[in-house]
């Protein structure tokens, strides 16, 4: 196997994609695969259970959150969340912090009235901005930020000081570092990264949030409608929620979330000393917010980005490209990434480094 470093869908642990592959054909005892569960049956009713009491121990979560199991991706919840949460003559807030705020304030424009709290969109979103001045507000419905970067790589230290609930696109960062949920009035996330596979999108959120949609607002867009069928109103993404159950599990086996944090420290605290410590890479990010998961580094040239993609893909080291809006290089490094693998990159960092000289 490749060294993949994609920023989602992601690599996976390898004996998580083991044990599914051993569990395929008869998952849980039950006599058949996951695949061909029912929703409605005992034994995925025992998975989604599972999945999300596991979730609720590593995170922490209190019970006066509904954790729920989406589809639509992150994206539908840019609409989702205007549509649920932003009330008569009230506005919402967005800190924009690159691309993905960017799309979830362009679908809450559509909803109702939005100001935008803070940008760094002068600054080519290499920080995140200063939002002091946020403060309460009667007139706020919520303030949405997000909460890591996936493609600029910055990402959130502290929050905003407001009554109104924080609302976190944690796509990119769920589950890589200790966080108090009840800091939030509601946490998302595709599950494509940090999660298991793409098709599902993990919902936390608060119980008095859930319930105030206008009338009229369709009945799978309504957060209530699920909160109240248990995420099974409809046929929901179950094998995807049976990996997000073994990744879990993974994780709890592991140490918890305190320990994957630390893992994850150690390892973008390794890339980016090997960053700072180039003479041909920089990182374009300021420091104290760069991100724990994405690390988005470059050359002067693109030509030697080029050459340097060649290179570590000559050694298995994959998709490594950054994003289109970035250019250079981006490595992500999410939870299911071993040390091992980071050290290889900063090892063919370097030695790329000495054929340049
Ligand atoms: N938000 C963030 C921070 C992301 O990184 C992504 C995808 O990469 C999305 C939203 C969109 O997620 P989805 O493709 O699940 O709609």
């Amino acid at each position: 196997r490749v060294v993949n470093f994609s920023a989602g869908p992601s690599a996976m642990p390898l004996e998580v994609l083991m044990r599914a592959q051993s569990e395929l054909v008869d998952t849980n005892h039950a006599g058949m695969s996951v695949l061909e569960m029912s929703h409605r049956s005992k034994a995925f009713e025992e998975i989604l259970s599972n999945t999300k009491q596991r979730l609720r121990k590593l995170m922490n979560i209190p019970e006066n959150y509904k954790i729920l199991f989406l589809q639509g991706g992150a994206s539908l919840q840019f609409s989702m969340i205007p549509l649920n949460l932003l009330q008569k003559d009230h506005e919402a807030a967005y800190i924009i912090t690159g691309s993905w705020s960017q799309k979830a304030l362009k679908e809450a424009k559509k909803v109702g009235q939005t100001t935008v709290a803070a940008t760094s969109e002068e600054d080519q979103f290499r920080q995140i901005p200063d939002f002091s001045q946020i403060t309460q507000s009667k007139n706020l419905s919520y303030v949405h930020i997000t909460g890591n970067n996936t493609i600029e790589g910055t990402r959130f230290t502290h929050l905003p000081k407001t009554d109104a609930p924080i609302i976190n696109d944690w796509s990119s960062g769920i589950l890589s570092e200790e966080i108090n949920v009840s800091d939030y009035g509601m946490i998302y996330a595709g599950a494509q990264k940090n999660l298991g596979p793409s098709g599902v999108t993990v919902v936390i959120i608060r119980d008095d949030l859930i319930g105030h949609a206008p009338d009229g607002l369709p009945t799978m867009l309504n957060y209530e409608t699920h909160a109240k069928a248990d995420s099974l109103y409809h046929t929901p993404p179950t094998f995807g929620i049976y990996m997000i159950g073994l990744m879990l599990e993974w994780i709890d086996s592991l140490g918890g979330v305190k320990e994957i944090e630390r893992r994850n420290r150690e390892k973008a605290s390794l890339l980016y000393e090997t960053i700072d410590q180039s003479t041909i890479f920089h990182s374009p990010v300021k420091k104290e917010d760069r991100s724990l998961m994405n690390v988005p580094f470059k050359t002067d040239s693109e030509e030697t980005d080029r050459a340097f993609l060649h290179f570590a893909a000559s050694k298995q080291l994959v998709e490594l490209k950054g994003h289109r809006s970035v250019g250079g290089m981006r490595a992500s490094i999410y939870n299911a990434m071993p040390l091992e693998h980071v050290e290889r990159l900063c090892e063919a960092m370097r030695e790329f480094e000495e054929t340049m000289k």
